[in-house]
């Protein structure tokens, strides 16, 4: 008989193995297994309680916290669906997103309470809101106390079949409106399996999280982690400080984040040189482009690096930057290189560059092509979009919208977004490649480079850079680095020096917003208004 593939025995394999092991711990507060799964049944009592059936969105938002990774245990064992909110958006796309989603309940972090609090009236189908930590005055009932009276027995799960949908994720909106992405049981569980096998998951493990939760349930991590029975560690605000504090202290061996987060890792290790007392077994960075410099993980840190990358409609990663075995004994430069590339495809998806005809491109790392997915991780479709889930899932094939090459050995390099390319000239420039080489000048911390109007080339590469402190460097100077090190149609033709700049809350710069804001303040017409 075929077993479905539901992520409820995840949790069942963690109890009945590693019972007495530490599962999570957060801040001061520590579970086993088995108190964890105490807890989840006592969440899906209460949810039963309210009224949740099979099917219900309930959403949670939070950071990363013990609340929300019982929290998808919780919701899962009712066959209702998990829908994580990120935690940096604004009280209005709230009301968006939970009258999108048509949730029945809503948990928030008291610190996040506020953001609530203005919408509260307009929510159409929230019908109870319950508060994490609730400790000053709200009208709203508080998480603990509500837990505690819940029946702790074994819960009667709702029978799942793995094509159920669990989860309903919110994209990043890194380009856009975010889209309600859905994953089923059986997506979430193939690309745990994948996934845990190409990071080497195991009961060894304790995982830092600082990729939060919410974004596409932390690549789906809650899932892998407690599988293998490894432990979990969650720290409300993971500052790189924080993060280099706690490594000893719960003998990290892993973590995934964003590369402008491990950028401020490295940053902050240089100015500090905090004492490493700790080996961290792996560090992997996805989510957007990584500059090649981050591959001194390995060099500076002495940790190995792996970079992944995917979306939230492929659950989310499908393609992995390890180096195979029978290439070990090529020069270390180039497995940095090849690391600085996003990879090859994972067990279970398949992986294909192709051309405007829908033709795979040449292994040349030359000719550039849209990357398209198939896999076991492929979403449902868009919540309430159909026309949106036709044109990205065309024939079977999830199209992703971001152009790559692929070299001899088969490794896809993200070139860009379709949507940050610049067209300068009829020329197709990579805002990534330019980014890379303003990262190479000491006094840049950080950059992105946009497309900007000209009038002789229709548009050129401009950078927006935040500068290291200490360091100075002029626009002159930064456009004349440039055109030393790029062929000089690609090179930057001009600099907005900014304090920061803005980014998802899962760390991804978004350039959308810094192109709205050129475009519009210079009044001009073209591509992009
Ligand atoms: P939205 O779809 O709302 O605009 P988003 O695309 O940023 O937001 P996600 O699904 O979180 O939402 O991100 C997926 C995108 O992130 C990919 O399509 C790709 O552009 C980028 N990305 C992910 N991993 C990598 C990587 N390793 N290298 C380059 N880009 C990456
Ligand atoms: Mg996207």
């Amino acid at each position: 008989m075929n077993v479905p593939l539901v992520l409820t025995q995840f949790l069942d394999r963690a109890v009945s193995l590693y019972g007495a092991k530490k599962a999570i711990h957060c801040d001061d507060r520590v579970f086993t297994y088995q108190e964890l799964n105490n807890r989840v049944n006592k969440l899906s009592h209460g949810l039963r309680s309210l009224g949740v059936q099979k099917g219900d969105r309930v959403a949670f938002l939070a950071p990363n916290s013990v609340e929300m990774l019982e929290g998808f245990y919780g919701v899962f064992q009712l066959g209702a669906v998990m829908v994580p909110l990120n935690i940096r958006l604004k009280p209005d796309d709230y009301l968006f997103i939970l009258n999108h989603s048509e949730t029945k309940v809503l948990f928030v972090d008291q610190e996040l309470y506020h953001l609530i609090l203005p919408i509260k009236n307009q929510l159409k189908t929230v019908e109870k809101i319950i508060v994490h930590y609730i400790e000053s005055e709200t009208d709203e009932v508080g998480y603990d106390q509500w837990l505690d009276s819940q029946d702790d027995r074994p819960f009667n799960r709702e029978p799942l079949d793995e094509n159920d949908v669990c989860s309903l994720l919110y994209t990043s909106g890194t380009t856009g409106n975010p889209k309600g992405v859905m994953l089923t049981h059986r997506n979430n569980y193939i690309h745990a399996l994948s996934t845990m096998h190409h990071l080497r998951v195991s009961d060894e493990d304790v995982l830092l999280h600082v990729l939060p939760m919410f974004h596409v349930n932390g690549w789906g991590s809650p899932f892998y982690y407690t599988a293998n029975g490894a432990t979990q560690v969650c720290l409300r605000k993971a500052t790189p400080e924080a993060i280099f504090a706690n490594l000893e202290k719960h003998k990290v061996s892993v973590m995934h984040m964003a590369p402008t987060v491990l950028n401020s890792l490295l940053q902050y290790y240089e100015q500090n040189v905090p004492e490493l007392d700790q080996d961290v077994r792996v560090i992997i960075a996805g989510s957007a482009p990584p500059p090649a410099f981050v591959t001194r993980v390995e060099k500076e840190l002495g940790w190995e690096f792996i970079q992944v990358y995917g979306m939230t409609e492929s659950s989310p990663l499908s393609l992995v930057s390890t180096v195979r075995s029978h290439l070990k004994d090529i020069p270390m430069k180039d497995q940095y290189r090849m690391k600085a590339k996003a990879g090859h495809s994972m067990i279970g998806c398949e992986v294909k560059v192709v051309n405007d005809n829908g033709e795979e491109v040449e292994h040349d790392g030359i000719e550039i092509g849209e990357v398209v997915t198939r896999s076991n991780g492929v979403m449902k479709g868009y919540w309430k979009n159909e026309e949106a889930t036709m044109e990205t899932i065309r024939n079977g094939w999830l199209h992703t919208g971001d152009m790559a090459t692929v070299d001899e050995y088969g490794n896809i390099d993200i070139v860009d977004r379709k949507k940050d390319i610049i067209i300068s000239g009829g020329e197709n420039i990579s805002s990534i490649e330019v980014e890379g080489v303003l990262y190479d000048h000491p006094a840049v911390l950080e950059a992105a480079v946009i497309a900007v109007p000209h009038e002789k080339w229709g548009e050129t590469p401009h950078a927006y850079v935040v500068i290291r402190s200490g360091g100075t460097i002029t626009e002159k100077e930064l456009i004349a680095f440039s055109r030393e090190k790029l062929a000089h149609f690609k090179a930057i033709t001009g600099v907005t020096f900014v304090d920061e700049l803005p980014k998802t809350a899962s760390g991804k710069i978004q350039k959308v917003h810094l192109r709205n804001e050129y475009w519009e303040e210079k009044g001009k017409s073209g591509r992009f208004v």
